[in-house]
């Protein structure tokens, strides 16, 4: 059974067939996202359905993460596409009834005219037009085209370096969440956070709609979010590094650094890494990866990232199971050089409880390379003790057995972690263990003569004693 470390999301459209899903899965796909910029509760729930169906029969497992739309900034509807030619002005409306020529744009973002300044740059559809402000009036901007396009519907407008004033969830965030935590979602992906009391907020709006399990995961798409980077992190429970919006709102030569940069605090924190956008982008349209792309891939790994995701490859490209293939096999070929030194990270905890779990995951990783160890098997109730080993960047798989339904789908984008799920917890390793070594048996994860070094507690005079055995698989 093959057991990578590096995770792989796949983005899906609300109206994929499940049996495309199956496939992603098959070729080594742990998270499936859905983007509700475009979906909605409506168009996504029989999509979701199934593949919790799929989940419950054993026939997958797969976390399911809602990737929110967010308080982006957008042009409004147009009946025909603007075609806009170089040096041309136009004008930028915030409201819509103001708009009287067919060459003015509507923006979503009424404080577009105090946050700009005359000569600042705009960049809409996603840097494929860039405009100048020339002129603010009271109701408009007036820009010049600094090159030829044409522009759609609801395109976004990206402000570089300016501080935007929207709240972290817009109203359709918060009925999608909803909906998310209704359907057993394991991660929310926040669109445009830029702080961290964005996060809290969104932790907050969690707890208090069932949503406790839900983990967030913050995208860093903008300058703000960077110039807060570490109280983001801090605060969220993974990042994604959403290099779409951010290859627009930086100079693009610039985005390595902030890459690393994010990856970097990341592991300060042991918080999870999703490095996102255009790794496989050519194989929307091609059958093959460039030779960039698997180096990109092939470098995320090198660069302990948790996880990488794939976006428009899968959810509306020709090839999606080849890009997966494809992506499998060259993090294959990267985690043959794994060689991590599980270095240590803080975390904001002062519990002895915590503190303790944690050292014993990182020596249960250091003995499991000294002893060339199969695996690690972890008994994690909470499942902090799963995402400690994983801070830690195991060199060997680690199998986390729980007992709870919803910790079973939260370790998905965690580097190294498989869940399995049992009936219910013993209050002693013994009996822990035999369940253990019996599915892993089973599910040929093992075999006579591996050793796997099991990490718990066992319950001893009505105290929790954290342990670790190593036990040699017989027969
Ligand atoms: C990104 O910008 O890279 C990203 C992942 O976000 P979205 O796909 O929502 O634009």
């Amino acid at each position: 059974m093959q057991m990578q470390l590096t995770k792989i999301i796949a983005t899906v459209r609300d109206d994929y067939d499940p049996q495309k899903v199956i496939q992603l899965s098959d070729a080594g796909v742990d998270v499936i996202r859905i983007n509700f910029t475009h979906a909605t509760p409506e168009s996504s729930a029989s999509l979701m359905k199934e593949i919790n169906k799929l989940n419950a029969e054993g026939r997958t497992h797969l976390s399911l993460l809602l990737d929110t739309k967010g308080p982006d900034i957008r042009t409004g509807m147009r009946e025909t596409p603007l075609q806009v030619k170089k040096n041309q002005t136009f004008n930028i409306f915030v409201d819509l009834e103001n708009l009287t020529e067919d060459s003015d744009i509507f923006c979503d973002y009424p404080w577009i005219l105090k946050d700009v300044n005359i000569g600042q740059q705009v960049i809409i559809d996603s840097g494929l037009l860039l405009v100048e402000v020339k002129e603010i009036a009271k109701d408009h901007l007036v820009v010049k085209a600094l090159n030829d396009a044409e522009i759609g519907s609801r395109r976004h407008i990206n402000l570089p370096g300016v501080k935007i004033w929207l709240p972290a969830m817009i109203d359709k965030d918060k009925t999608d969440i909803l909906f998310g935590i209704k359907m057993g979602i394991a991660y929310v992906a926040a669109s445009f956070i830029r702080t961290g009391e964005n996060v809290k907020e969104i932790r907050s709006f969690l707890d208090e709609n069932g949503g406790d399990s839900v983990k967030i995961i913050s995208k860093i798409e903008n300058k703000e979010a960077i110039d807060n980077l570490e109280d983001i992190v801090k605060y969220s429970d993974g990042i994604m590094i959403a290099r779409g919006d951010l290859g627009i709102e930086m100079p693009i030569h610039e985005l390595p650094v902030y890459q690393k940069k994010i990856l970097d605090m990341c592991f300060v924190y042991g918080k999870p890494v999703i490095i996102a956008t255009e790794l496989m982008k050519s194989m929307v349209t091609n059958p093959f990866p460039t030779r960039a792309e698997v180096s990109d891939v092939y470098n995320s790994v090198m660069m302990r990232a948790d996880a990488v995701m794939l976006s428009d490859e899968t959810a509306v490209g020709k090839y999606p199971v080849k890009a997966v293939q494809y992506m499998q096999k060259t993090i294959a070929e990267a985690e043959k050089l794994t060689n991590n030194k599980h270095k240590d990270f803080d975390i904001d905890c002062t519990e002895e409880s915590e503190i303790l779990k944690k050292s014993l995951g990182r020596y249960a990783l250091m003995l499991a390379d000294e002893i060339h160890a199969k695996m690690i098997v972890v008994f994690s109730a909470s499942g902090n003790l799963a995402r400690y080993l994983s801070a830690f960047k195991p060199n060997v798989p680690v199998v986390s057995f729980t007992a709870d339904e919803k910790l079973h789908y939260s370790l998905g984008i965690n580097y190294g972690i498989f869940s399995e799920k049992v009936e219910k917890f013993w209050s002693h390793m013994t009996e822990n263990q035999e369940i253990a070594v019996k599915i892993l048996k089973e599910k040929k994860m093992v075999k006579k003569g591996d050793q796997v070094i099991l990490v718990g507690k066992k319950v001893y005079h009505n105290s929790d004693q954290p342990q670790m055995r190593v036990v040699r698989i017989e027969e």
